[in-house]
């Protein structure tokens, strides 16, 4: 069975200290639950060392919200692979709408992206969604596809298992508007396929898809019921560890 993954993207919000502050209060929240999720925080690149001191030991793990395609070198104000696997960070954001959009990275760019994180032994939790014009011209399940076959395709079986996926539809980020559970459901549904078409069934079914956009304590539970979605991305409500705590509690499986 897959296990669910409930994962806080802080974007560019809480500095060290507040970071500091916030995950210590997280981990307060967890101690003595039997929690059955993995629980990931996203801290800014300034963030995340506070963070990792607070939570080392601890069943929370950390990752970084970005990385860079190269192994080092002239790139300046970038970060590597290997700078964030030495300070402890286990996974990585790669393809989060905001990149994609505001920083227009494609998918060329982040198909690198995600293998050095791979090369480093990063776990990557590649991100995918459509914009609310793709939505409305009847194009979701083209575009999550697309965006799916033009990064993974050309991985090997080892590389594949140990990426996640989180479905993110680009008009729920942020917005308060969430996708219904069964729109969520049957978007995870199509990625399990693609990922099926690519990888062979026993990959599909142990992939781990992700829902994010506006999940909040209100609705967290209605998405994580769904069989397909195996955890939430989450950004505004994990900046407050009552709101964060409370998805956490309700996604056990
Ligand atoms: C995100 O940033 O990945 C996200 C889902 O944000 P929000 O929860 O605020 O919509």
């Amino acid at each position: 069975m897959r296990k669910n993954i409930v994962a806080g993207n802080w974007k560019m919000n809480k500095n060290h200290m507040e970071g500091a502050r916030l995950a210590s209060e997280i981990l307060d929240g967890l101690r003595g639950r039997d929690i059955g999720c993995e629980v990931i925080l996203f801290p800014t690149f300034t963030t995340i060392s506070s963070v990792i001191d607070v939570v080392k030991g601890s069943a929370i793990s950390v990752g970084g919200q970005n990385l860079y395609s190269e192994r080092d070198g002239a790139f300046t104000g970038e970060i590597s692979a290997e700078m964030l696997k030495n300070l402890g960070c286990q996974y990585v954001l790669v393809g989060h709408s905001e990149r994609r959009n505001i920083f227009g990275e494609d998918s060329v760019f982040l198909s690198k992206k995600l293998r050095i994180a791979l090369e480093y032994g990063l776990f990557p939790l590649f991100c995918v969604g459509e914009l609310l014009e793709q939505r409305e011209a009847g194009k979701a399940g083209e575009v999550v596809e697309k965006q799916l076959k033009d990064v993974l395709n050309g991985l090997g079986g080892d590389e594949i298992s140990r990426v996640t996926i989180a479905y993110e539809p680009v008009w729920a980020i942020g917005t308060g508007k969430t996708a219904t559970a069964s729109d969520a459901a049957n978007m995870h549904s199509l990625i399990r396929d693609v990922i099926k078409s690519i990888f062979g069934s026993e990959i599909s079914q142990r992939m781990i898809i992700m829902y994010g956009g506006s999940v909040k304590a209100g609705n967290a539970a209605q998405l994580l019921n769904e069989p397909d979605i195996d955890g939430a991305l989450v950004g505004g409500a994990a900046l407050k560890a009552d709101s964060f705590l409370k998805i956490i509690y309700a996604s056990a499986k």
